[in-house]
């Protein structure tokens, strides 16, 4: 099985930083808008996981895979939130 180890720190970024962006609508659309804006930013990084052990070894130890996960997060929750697809503007927002 192979894995894209990328996909979950995009997720832990997308938990950490959508507190930043009150103004992310946050539903599945733009949940998903956003974790793949981010991945399509972001180098892939597979992995086996045929032997379970080698999973944490190849975690993203660079700070910078990890800064740069976080730089296209942002980018992705400012532009989402600003134009989203799902057509929320339901925040009590003048146009
Ligand atoms: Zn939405």
């Amino acid at each position: 099985m192979i894995r894209n180890v990328v996909e979950e720190h995009v997720h832990a970024a997308y938990e950490s930083l959508r507190a930043r962006f009150p103004e992310f609508c946050g539903c599945d659309v733009c949940r998903d808008d956003a974790l793949v804006y981010t991945l399509n930013r972001v180098p892939a990084r597979y992995v086996s996981s045929r032997q379970g052990s080698v999973l944490t070894e190849v975690s993203l130890e660079k700070d910078q895979s990890r800064a740069a996960i976080e730089v296209a997060m942002m980018d992705g929750l400012r532009k989402i939130s600003q134009a989203p697809r799902c057509g929320s503007r339901s925040s009590g927002r003048a146009p």
